[in-house]
């Protein structure tokens, strides 16, 4: 297909201003266009799917979870999809450190006493360090990647899980799937970092949870259906885990009667774990990357479907 005019979303204002974004990509040598004119682009950038993307031919996803989009009518009607994976390495990798170091050094627990002036020492064995402790981490891509990196210089030792079990910089040993309840076991964080796809769906069960220690700390930064979330609350009301930092949820936003929100040991973040102010260059500079390939007849980069 010809790229003449290329429209930018408005469903891409739930993460950021998609008219940062349209500015950045001002001097591409295509019309960049709002949203108002959608319909009669050849290419969308765009954070939730519309039947009306079948018509265009390339839609790029601001996420780098595309589990929004049907694949197989993207594939049908030869509409080429690309994701924004590859860029949220450091800040997702920073996010799960927060928690980390939330946990070892109290400071969800301050935070809280802060909100009700309470001047409330923790118990002097509560606190901890990180170095000498161990993470598994499940699914190694970039943001397994970000999160093995940033928890390194922390001192801690990583570990990964991944479909073949091969070997991933960073990580001091990676298991294969078949061996995830191995893989979870002896570690004081276990943290989720992939994407939704029909084998992905409830593959953290309560058999994970039974596998991991009972002081073990759960975080999910990947995608919320990969965790079956009621298993999940009772592995934590019956202590067989000690806590959890969780971004994503089966149903977001999270409801307001959800017990998790209730819960001392468990810190809830609304789906923002990437989120940083270059959050439109990152994404832009995918854009232009393909742009750029598309006027050169190279294949695209971060081709989904
Ligand atoms: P990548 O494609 O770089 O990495 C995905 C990883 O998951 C790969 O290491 C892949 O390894 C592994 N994987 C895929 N399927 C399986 C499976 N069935 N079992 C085990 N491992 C599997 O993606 P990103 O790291 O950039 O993003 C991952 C996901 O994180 C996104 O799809 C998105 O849903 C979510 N995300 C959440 C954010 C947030 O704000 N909380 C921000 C950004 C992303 P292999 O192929 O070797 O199995």
């Amino acid at each position: 297909f010809e790229l003449e005019r290329l429209g930018v979303h408005e469903s891409v204002d739930q993460v950021f201003p998609s008219a940062e974004l349209s500015a950045y990509l001002s001097d591409l040598p295509v019309d960049v266009v709002g949203d108002e004119a959608v319909p009669d682009c050849d290419a969308v950038v765009t954070l939730e799917h519309r039947e009306a993307f079948l018509e265009v031919g390339w839609v790029h996803s601001v996420q780098a979870g595309v589990d929004r989009f049907p694949f197989e009518e993207f594939e049908s009607n030869d509409v080429v999809l690309t994701n924004s994976t590859g860029i949220h390495d450091r800040t997702v990798g920073e996010t799960v450190a927060g928690y980390l170091l939330a946990f070892s050094r109290r400071l969800h627990e301050h935070v809280a006493n802060g909100t009700e002036r309470r001047w409330d020492q923790p118990a002097w064995d509560d606190a901890f360090t990180l170095p000498g402790t161990s993470a598994c981490v499940v699914g190694t891509g970039t943001l397994g990647s970000g999160v093995a990196d940033v928890l390194g210089a922390l001192g801690v030792s990583v570990t990964g899980v991944r479909r073949s079990g091969d070997p991933v910089p960073g990580f001091e040993e990676v298991y294969a799937n078949d061996d995830l309840l191995e893989a979870v076991a002896d570690v004081e964080f276990v943290i989720v970092t992939l994407p939704l796809t029909d084998e992905t769906h409830h593959l953290i069960d309560a058999d994970v949870f039974e596998a991991m220690d009972e002081e073990a700390r759960f975080v999910n930064v990947g995608r919320g259906p990969v965790v079956d979330q009621d298993a999940l609350t009772d592995a934590l009301e019956s202590g067989s885990i000690a806590g959890a930092a969780l971004d994503v949820f089966e149903t977001e936003p999270l409801p307001e009667e959800s017990p998790l929100w209730g819960m001392d040991e468990v810190i809830v973040t609304p789906h923002c774990a990437a989120f940083t102010e270059d959050y439109f260059r990152d994404t832009g500079d995918i854009v232009r990357e393909n742009v750029d390939r598309l006027e050169s007849g190279e294949a695209f980069h971060n081709r989904v479907v």
